[in-house]
């Protein structure tokens, strides 16, 4: 069967300015020649781009998607801000959280954004794909119900999730969130839900500083469903590849998920200039046969890849591609141009034993063999 591309021009479009990376400007804070957010539209298009000049295009099913209904962001997000949102939309664009800015219009593109992601799911539950991509853009993770944070105007994955029970293809939902900053926002969403997993590595105090941490395990019928793996800064290819394996892998095996869906960030990338882990292409790549094995043992196969975040805007699409090729089996593909680079660059074998301790301490602490 085959893998699919979900992606939209106009999702390259949804803007937002004002800022120095995360800085907002003014002040001492002189504006950067490239201007705005670290969420820029490059990091994304140049991951497409790559796609068409490698050919792998040529290898998937290369899909759009309608934008999210009203009807389904409201089973996640309350009317209330939903009206808002669109209202400063329509009036020509500004700012309700935090460092979450958008221009006119962007309501409608970050709808768009959450349709890729819903299309996807439906897409894969139907067994109209094996797997998916969805090159999702605003990203979604850190958007509570009614509060947007962290580059994110809509929970993306939230909305897919609900619109693909509303329809009743899937009872039973697991979320990996491999972005480098804790996924709050779809903590927030199931943390009362039984019938969905959230599992979030993320480098402990990065965004949000104050979220994240183990204890924070899921509440009521959702006591347990909740995993937060918090990695100190600096894990790289090794680290990250056994925290899947001695965590992940087996919570995602005890939870017995539908369906996988991966809230897929490259900033745990070496290059990304606001986090500071150490991944490489092939650790992506790695990461994604891990999800891609769970799923064939747990729930055949299916599996939905969503964009997050990933602010290097020369590195991303070798990871991207890296994790297209592995998804698709294509021939076509693309060697890691820094592979030699990024791999001498890794913790040496002291720091990763000392990673290996952590990760065998977090394992136990959640109740997982490790
Ligand atoms: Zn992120």
């Amino acid at each position: 069967m085959t893998t699919g591309f979900f992606w939209d021009e106009k999702c390259f479009w949804h803007a937002g300015g004002n800022y120095a990376l995360t800085l907002p400007l003014g002040g001492f804070v002189q504006p950067l020649a490239a201007g705005g957010l670290p969420e820029n539209p490059e990091t994304k298009r140049r991951m497409k781009n790559l796609m068409e000049v490698s050919g792998i295009v040529d290898d998937l099913s290369m899909r759009h998607a309608d934008p999210a209904t009203w009807q389904d962001m409201a089973r996640v997000h309350p009317e209330t801000y939903l009206t808002a949102f669109k209202e400063m939309s329509d009036a020509g664009g500004g700012e309700l959280g935090l460092r979450t800015p958008f221009a006119k219009g962007g309501f409608e593109i970050a709808a768009l954004s959450a349709g890729l992601a819903k299309a996807a799911l439906l897409a894969v539950l139907r067994g109209d794909l094996q797997n998916a991509y969805a090159l999702s853009r605003p990203p979604g993770h850190h958007c509570l119900p009614d509060w947007p944070n962290g580059f994110c105007l809509l929970n993306n994955i939230a909305i897919a999730i609900e619109s693909a029970r509303a329809a009743g293809l899937a009872q039973r939902f697991a979320v990996v969130d491999w972005d480098v900053h804790h996924g709050n926002g779809t903590e927030a969403i199931f943390y009362d839900r039984g019938d969905v997993l959230t599992i979030s590595l993320h480098q402990e105090a990065n965004y949000p500083l104050d979220t994240g941490a183990i204890t924070d395990r899921g509440r009521g019928a959702g006591e347990g469903c909740n995993l937060n793996v918090p990695l100190p800064s600096g894990v790289g290819h090794v680290g990250y590849l056994e925290a899947m394996e001695r965590i992940v892998l087996p919570a995602l095996a005890a939870f017995k998920p539908d369906v996988i869906i991966v809230a897929c960030g490259f900033d745990a990338g070496i290059f990304d200039p606001i986090a500071r882990q150490l991944c490489t292409a092939e650790t992506f790549r790695l990461m994604t046969r891990q999800v891609m094995q769970a799923a064939d043992a747990l729930c055949g196969g299916r599996l939905l890849l969503v964009h997050e975040g990933g602010y290097s805007e020369a590195y991303v699409p070798f990871c991207g591609h890296a994790v297209m090729e592995e998804l698709s089996g294509s021939p076509h593909t693309v060697p890691d141009p820094m592979a030699d680079t990024v791999a001498k660059r890794q913790p040496n074998a002291r720091m990763n034993a000392v990673f290996s301790d952590m990760i065998g301490e977090m394992a136990a602490e959640l109740g997982l063999a490790g």
